[in-house]
C-alpha cells in the first residue's frame, strides 16, 4: 500500500500515487533542492517566510528554492 504524505489517501500501486501526487491538493508546493512536496503550511510558521520541511535539506523561500505546483507546470508549457 502506498500512502500520500500530504492527504493520506492509500493507492494501490506506486504508480497511482504517483498520479494522485500531481494533483493533490494538499502537497502544492515543491522544494527544487530535494525534488519533494508538501502542503504550503508544512513549509511556512508566518505565511512569509518559507523552507522547505525536510530536515536535511535547506532549501528556502518561495520561487527560490520552493515553488507552487502550478507555477512549475504553467513555467513548462
Ligand atoms: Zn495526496
Ligand atoms: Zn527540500
Amino acid at each position: 500500500m502506498h500512502t500520500c504524505r500530504d492527504c493520506n489517501q492509500s493507492f494501490q500501486t506506486e504508480l497511482a500515487l504517483e498520479l494522485h501526487r500531481d494533483t493533490c491538493q494538499k502537497g502544492q508546493l515543491f522544494c527544487q533542492v530535494c525534488g519533494d512536496r508538501f502542503r504550503e503550511a508544512a513549509a511556512t510558521q508566518d505565511g512569509w517566510h518559507y523552507e522547505c520541511p525536510s530536515e536535511e535539506c535547506d532549501g528556502e523561500g518561495i520561487r527560490q528554492d520552493l515553488y507552487h505546483v502550478d507555477d512549475v507546470r504553467t513555467a513548462t508549457h
